[in-house]
């Protein structure tokens, strides 16, 4: 009897499925999202145009604030090219700030929103005329008329100072969302999220970098990814 019982139980175990072995081809837990390392990323991109001049040539800070409020909407060569007969009769927040917004007018043709550039400069002269000197700080630029964030940024970079954020210009706003470091469509929101990846140290340089490679070769049409340095982090050149 007890050798019958041996018997079956040997059998069974003989007949018995082995075990399933875990398949190779088992789905994977699900992959984790990729995140970037953007500091490390950009320090190609701050080494290749942190450099660069602005585009708004420049002599000194007066000469600055008048082509930055004078370049909102509006290109930068055209405002270059128009700005030295403003400059010649206007050398000075005082001699702006002697006459009318309206007598600004004859030097700002073919500049965009020129009534209320007009009216911001003659506010911002009669504010300044006194010391003929430009805040240094984002809370005290801010609060000249027609400067935001994007100006004061760029003012403070230019010229030294605290503050300052990541500038966000039409540029920005075309190639982050390519880069995939922020798909916002609202400056501001963009600004935050991009500061949010970035070091402080980095945001003055980290708008005006991505800026310059919008101009250079994220253009908005057939972007030269393969002379890129951002290529090997961005999502656009990942799905080309
Ligand atoms: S890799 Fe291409 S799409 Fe991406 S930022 Fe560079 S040029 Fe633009």
């Amino acid at each position: 009897m007890a050798q019958a019982k041996a018997r079956k139980k040997s059998k069974s175990a003989a007949t018995a499925k082995p075990a399933a072995k875990k398949s190779a081809k088992a789905p994977a837990k699900k992959a984790a999202k990729k995140t970037t390392a953007w500091p490390q990323a950009f320090q190609k991109l701050i080494q290749k145009y942190g450099k660069e001049p602005h585009p708004l040539t420049y002599s000194g800070p007066y000469e600055l604030l008048v082509k930055v409020v004078l370049s909102a909407q509006t290109n930068d060569a055209f405002i270059n090219k128009i700005a030295p007969a403003f400059l010649k009769a206007y050398p000075d927040f005082r001699s702006i700030a002697r006459g009318t917004a309206d007598d600004l007018y004859p030097y700002l043709k073919g500049v965009r929103n020129f009534a209320n550039k007009s009216k911001w400069l003659f506010a911002i002269a009669s504010k300044l005329e006194e010391s003929e000197q430009i805040p240094r700080t984002m809370e005290t630029l801010t609060e000249l008329p027609g400067i935001g964030r994007k100006s004061a940024s760029v003012l403070l970079r230019e010229l030294g100072g605290t503050g300052a954020g990541v500038i966000v210009d039409i540029h920005v706003l075309r190639v982050a969302p390519r880069l995939g470091i922020s798909k916002q469509e609202d400056a501001g929101k963009m600004e935050k999220e991009i500061m949010a990846v970035l070091p402080e140290s980095m945001w003055a340089d980290a708008g005006m970098c991505i800026s310059f490679l919008g101009r250079d070769v994220c253009r908005p049409t057939a972007p030269d990814c393969g002379n890129c340095v951002m290529q090997k982090v961005c999502e656009y050149a990942a799905r080309k």
